[in-house]
């Protein structure tokens, strides 16, 4: 499993994206920025659904601790 960016996605490419539940501060800003709405903050769960995940990225990007992670496989 590697690390990587969008643009080097391959057609057939699974990925998953992974919250470090111990960095996660629960803020919603990751939910707020999906176009897919794979997201959701359940009280102190973030939910995470890959099925409707675009892979744009964005929920890792904009989160303030680094809690989320893009990885394929
Ligand atoms: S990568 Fe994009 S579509 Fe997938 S969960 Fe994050 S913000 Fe939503
Ligand atoms: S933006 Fe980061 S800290 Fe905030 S809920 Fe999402 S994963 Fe957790």
């Amino acid at each position: 499993m590697v690390r990587i960016h969008p643009p080097l996605l391959l057609r057939g490419d699974e990925v998953l994206i992974l919250v470090n539940r111990y960095k996660c501060g629960y803020c919603g800003t990751c939910v707020g920025v999906c176009p897919s709405n794979a997201l959701d903050l359940i009280e102190l769960w973030l939910e995470i659904d890959q099925d409707s995940c675009s892979d744009c990225r964005s929920c890792v990007d904009v989160c303030p601790v680094g809690a989320l992670a893009m990885e394929v496989e």
